[in-house]
């Protein structure tokens, strides 16, 4: 490496270990792979390789916006990469375009890969190499702080951050005029207690786990799942309008129901309300909050929008603490 070169490996190093989380980290990592000569897409994917499941590999891409949801063409190049990586980087040729094979190492949970289509030269390919090793490295140590360990979905702190983002994203701009908006979800599995109590802490885990593969499954990429604690979940979900956001809980609520979790049936209720930028955080909680009581106390296993709460139904569901 030339001392140009040198320097440049040390300021885009500097650059990523700057970022303070997963998201912005991967944004500028992409980013930079994509402004590459030669390079013509750069994606990140999490890949699920189903504890629940073995036959089943889950794959989400990355977000690079709130409204990023089309559906990409990877999959069976990325199925036949995973089957032959041990982690690190690979290239692989196919139909005469060079793809590079990003796998994270540290044995991240989920499994965290990039995948670069175009022709690296051989210059950058030192520096990609090299910034993937930085990466690797950030993506673990962001995850001990970000996720949640059982499920590894994101946690409660990330969940705050990640709400303010969306807030900073949405403000000055009428949300009543919007067709596609932000929405925050609470769900909250029904008598779940009895799930521990009639087979165990253990088997009460392994449900949770078919839980988050669930909504894993079921929501876009571009919505963001958390672990709010316990047996409790919450959803951002992205670019919907109000009957949009309606029906994807609805259609959520209802594969709960049908799915066979390992101590059979369960069912969860849900409360919701749309991310109004000018509501402070803990506010929007409240109201999502007051909907998934109203929820519980009219017979469970529904979905409740806050704003269809008439005011005495709200001073009856906010009778009850939830956290
Ligand atoms: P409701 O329909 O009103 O929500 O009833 P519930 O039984 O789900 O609610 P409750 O809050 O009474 O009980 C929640 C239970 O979740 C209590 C606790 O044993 C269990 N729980 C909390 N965290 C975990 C966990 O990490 N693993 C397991 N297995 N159980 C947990
Ligand atoms: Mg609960
Ligand atoms: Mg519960």
């Amino acid at each position: 490496m030339s001392n140009q070169e040198v320097n440049k490996a040390f300021e885009l190093s500097a650059m990523l270990l700057s970022h303070q989380t997963y998201q912005s980290l991967t944004h500028a990592i992409i980013h930079y792979f994509k402004s590459l000569d030669g390079v013509r897409d750069a994606a990140a994917y999490e890949i699920f390789s189903d504890s629940t499941n073995k036959n089943e590999t889950l794959i989400r891409r990355f977000p690079l916006s709130l409204d990023d949801n089309f559906r990409d063409d990877k999959t069976d190049m990325l199925l036949k990469c995973l089957s032959k990586s041990k982690g690190g980087v690979i290239s692989i040729r196919e139909n005469d375009i060079n793809y590079y094979f990003l796998d994270v190492l540290n044995n991240v949970k989920p499994r965290r890969v990039i995948l670069i289509k175009g022709t690296v030269n051989d210059n950058d390919m030192a520096l990609v190499n090299g910034l993937f090793q930085v990466y690797s490295s950030q993506v673990a140590l962001l995850d001990s702080k970000e996720r949640d360990t059982l499920t590894h979905l994101l946690n409660r702190q990330t969940l705050e951050i990640t709400l303010n983002e969306i807030i900073v994203y949405f403000r000055g701009k009428n949300i009543k005029k919007l067709q596609k908006k932000s929405w925050l979800a609470i769900l909250d599995i029904d008598f779940f207690k009895q799930v521990n109590d009639n087979y165990g802490h253990l088997y009460g885990d392994e449900v949770l786990l078919h839980f988050s593969r669930l909504m894993e499954k079921k929501f876009k990429n571009s919505d963001f799942l958390f672990r709010y604690g316990g047996e409790e979940f919450v959803i951002i979900v992205n670019n919907d309008n109000d009957k949009g956001i309606l029906d994807i809980l609805e259609r959520f609520r209802q594969a709960v129901e049908e799915y066979d979790f390992p101590s059979g049936k369960i069912t969860v209720s849900i409360g919701y309300t749309v991310i109004d930028p000018v509501a402070p955080p803990n506010l929007l909680f409240e109201s999502a909050d007051r909907a998934l009581y109203f929820a519980k106390n009219n017979g469970r296993n529904q979905v409740i929008n806050s704003s269809d709460l008439k005011p005495d139904e709200v001073k009856n569901a906010g009778d009850v603490e939830l956290f």
